[in-house]
């Protein structure tokens, strides 16, 4: 069958009428397939919800009990069919729980990355490749100036700087899902076992992946009371983005402000955000990375979503792949 009739991008977002399920919903649907936690794709309000028992977990943990109607978790490898459509969920190495998903109907296979990387991550189950018919990848970085660097040299950056500047609280700022929990096991890989201190933003999740046996070593909590001179100086301090923009990072003791993002590769956004120290850490693949997972997975076209898709698109007409973009509405590339 052609692709076109197996899935298509919807207002609502990606979806499969055979099947009559939404991949991501923007909005709320009847039923939800979810790749994964971050907040642009995993949406409250929809009557039935299928994901990972983590990204289940995670939804719960940010919208509450009611965040669906009802749930149906997946294991990652399983399959399962939904109005004759097999639909499978693959590991895609963005955050804990993440997922690719799979659809399948009639000999025609669409592999829909949600968010991906490939590069180790201690805390979550790396990508796997698919082979398809249809491949759609994200393309957050998908520009070839997109080089992420070894996220365990931009960890020594940090390590390095808390030798140099002993006097200094080395605040960062990394989203509460995903990047902030990569960040302290990195760390901890690295050798740091000093207590790290939490905004209180993180201290659910970070409990979470801790629950589901991902180390993150001793946290406390950063909390800095007008009676409670506790001193922070040395020790790392971790907070969510919003944290960071609204000045909370200047209340510790000579601050020095560090932002881990993969768009930290651009000066000028750092230093929008006043970012003495940027570490390139991204959760995305970078432009090397989506261009040798589309050649090892050699599908016969290519759905391009969310970031730069035209740089992609035309990478894959050079390789004499077809290549399209989606256009899809409502996803946020800042929240990387
Ligand atoms: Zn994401
Ligand atoms: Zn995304």
């Amino acid at each position: 069958m052609k692709p076109d009739a197996l899935l298509y991008p919807a207002p609502k977002g990606l979806y499969c009428q055979i099947g009559d399920f939404f991949i991501d919903p923007v909005q709320p649907v009847e039923r939800a397939l979810i790749t994964h936690g971050h907040s642009d794709h995993a949406r409250a309000g929809h009557g039935q919800v299928l994901a990972t028992r983590e990204t289940l977990d995670i939804m719960r943990i940010r919208y509450g009990d009611g965040f669906c109607g009802t749930s149906q978790s997946v294991e990652l490898g399983e399959r399962l069919t939904l109005d004759g459509v097999e639909v499978g969920f693959h590991p895609a190495g963005h955050v804990l729980g993440s997922a690719q998903i799979s659809v399948r109907a009639n000999g025609t296979r669409i592999v829909i990355s949600g968010d991906y990387k490939r590069r180790r991550d201690p805390t979550c189950a790396g990508f796997e490749p698919v082979a398809c018919d249809v491949f759609i990848t994200e393309a957050t970085f998908g520009l070839p100036v997109f080089h992420h660097p070894d996220d365990r040299a931009e960890t020594r950056k940090l390590l390095t700087s808390l030798t140099q500047f002993p006097e200094r609280t080395h605040v960062v700022g990394a989203y509460a899902l995903g990047k902030a929990q990569r960040v302290i096991a990195l760390l901890r890989e690295a050798g740091y076992h000093q207590p790290i201190f939490i905004h209180g933003a993180l201290q659910r999740l970070c409990d979470y992946y801790q629950s589901q046996g991902i180390d993150l070593g001793e946290l406390r909590p950063a909390t800095l009371a007008a009676d409670d001179k506790q001193d922070f100086r040395g020790t790392i301090v971790i907070g969510p983005p919003a944290a960071f923009a609204d000045r909370w990072s200047r209340r510790f003791a000579d601050p020095i402000a560090i932002f881990a993002s993969g768009w930290m590769l651009i000066r000028q956004r750092a230093k929008q955000r006043g970012v003495e120290l940027p570490l390139v850490i991204s959760d995305h693949c970078d432009w090397a990375e989506l261009t040798q997972t589309i050649t090892e997975i050699a599908p016969g076209e290519v759905w391009v979503t969310h970031g730069r898709e035209e740089a992609l698109v035309r990478w894959c007409e050079l390789q004499g792949i077809a290549a399209r973009p989606l256009h899809l509405v409502g996803y946020d590339d800042e929240g990387e």
